[in-house]
């Protein structure tokens, strides 16, 4: 180093105010105290040097030997590097990162080791922050999935006995008036059944605990029953319903009755967000080894913002969410979950606001020497 370049280094280390820069000997004792090693640890150089690399540790670091094994690391590997607690001269804490580097002759005999160090507790501090601030959100969201199973099963237990009581008042009369406020009570009490049901669905979808149990069957009934028994409230809005299906079966080995929610989620959402004069497909085709079940509607459409993120729990189009007022935005997140739990996959295509939406549940076809492999994988 020419004598520019020393008188140029003697210089610039105490301006080096981030930096620590510290000189062990080979037993770990300093000799050296440089740069910003007395604004970061508050030692004066005449308190420090002498004293071993321990000094600067934590009491439980230095009981489980971390300060020599650094330095044997460095030995041994000619480099360590750590981020730990570190002791002040005042006793309080920082969080520093350093690298330690063994400093040996030309002719390899070790002479000491220089380590580098920087007080990072304003990083430690902040990532304990965010730490703590993800743990109360997800103590929070555990607290609203309880809630919602909680809701959902109080919500629901009134409603068998309404039901009930609603039959026996329908049974016990022949006044036609009767009957008509009766049919308006079990009209609505299915309304708050389904939104029980999607609420319990919520939480076991957040806990992943939806079940399935499986059996084959031929889809093309299952879908014409669906769109069947929807046809009435399709009609009343002034929609054209229509169910397309090959003449071939389309077997599946599946839980019918959660592939049935999927579909009369999909349907309902279609009705739901198609105008009055629209129409609406329900399809179903099979495609190299999977069956596809589509729900097509020449409704509101989807806007593309939203789309990558339909299928998630509680995302609604505030477009939609006024024109049809009282959605939980949960229905298309467990026709994705019914969707996976089957290995297959839910989709939507929109050609955007007013352009009318479809949706795609695609899962395995079930037979012979087809489905096999993936339909054992479905989970029980
Ligand atoms: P909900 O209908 O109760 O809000 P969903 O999870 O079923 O909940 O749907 C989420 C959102 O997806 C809806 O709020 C709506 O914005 C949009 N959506 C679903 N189906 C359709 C559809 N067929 N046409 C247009 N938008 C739809």
């Amino acid at each position: 180093m020419t004598p520019q370049a020393q008188r140029l280094l003697q210089l610039s280390l105490p301006n080096l105010r981030d930096y620590a820069i510290v000189l062990f000997d080979p037993t770990g004792h300093i000799v050296a105290w440089l740069a910003g090693a007395e604004q970061i640890f508050g030692y004066r150089e005449e308190e420090i040097v002498g004293c071993h690399s321990a000094t600067l540790f934590v009491p439980e670091d230095v009981e489980l030997g971390l300060d020599r094994y650094e330095l044997d690391l460095a030995r041994q590997n000619s480099y360590s590097e750590d981020d730990r607690w570190h002791l002040r001269a005042d006793g309080t804490r920082i969080w520093v990162t350093g690298t330690v580097t063994a400093v040996r002759e030309e002719s390899g005999e070790l002479c000491g080791f220089l380590k580098i160090m920087r007080d990072r507790t304003d990083l430690r501090m902040r990532s304990e922050n965010r730490s703590n601030q993800l743990s109360a959100v997800e103590a929070a969201m555990e607290r609203t999935r309880r809630f919602l199973q909680t809701l959902g099963h109080e919500l629901r237990n009134p409603l068998a006995p309404i039901r009930n009581c609603t039959t026996i008042l329908m049974r016990a009369s022949d006044d036609p008036r009767i009957h008509k406020v009766a049919q308006t009570i079990v009209n609505q009490v299915s309304v708050l059944e389904r939104i029980a049901s999607d609420l319990m669905d919520v939480s076991r979808l957040q806990h992943r605990k939806l079940e399935l149990r499986l059996s084959e069957f031929d889809v093309r009934a299952l879908l014409e029953e669906e769109v069947a028994g929807q046809a009435a409230r399709a009609t009343a809005k002034g929609l054209q319903l229509e169910c397309l299906l090959p003449d071939q079966p389309l077997p599946v080995l599946a839980d019918p009755d959660r592939i049935r929610q999927a579909v009369s989620n999909l349907l309902t959402n279609a009705i739901k967000y198609t105008p009055e004069g629209g129409s609406i497909w329900v399809k179903a085709t099979q495609e190299a080894d999977d069956i596809l079940l589509r729900v097509q509607d020449t409704g509101i459409g989807i806007a593309p913002e939203i789309l990558p993120r339909i299928f998630e729990l509680f995302t609604q189009e505030p477009r939609a969410s006024d024109l049809v007022p009282g959605g939980l935005g949960v229905g298309l997140a467990i026709v994705n979950q019914i969707a996976e739990l089957h290995g297959g996959v839910a989709q939507a295509r929109s050609g955007g606001s007013g352009k009318g939406s479809e949706f795609m549940l695609r899962i395995p076809r079930w037979g012979p020497g087809h489905s096999e492999a993936r339909a054992t994988a479905v989970p029980r």
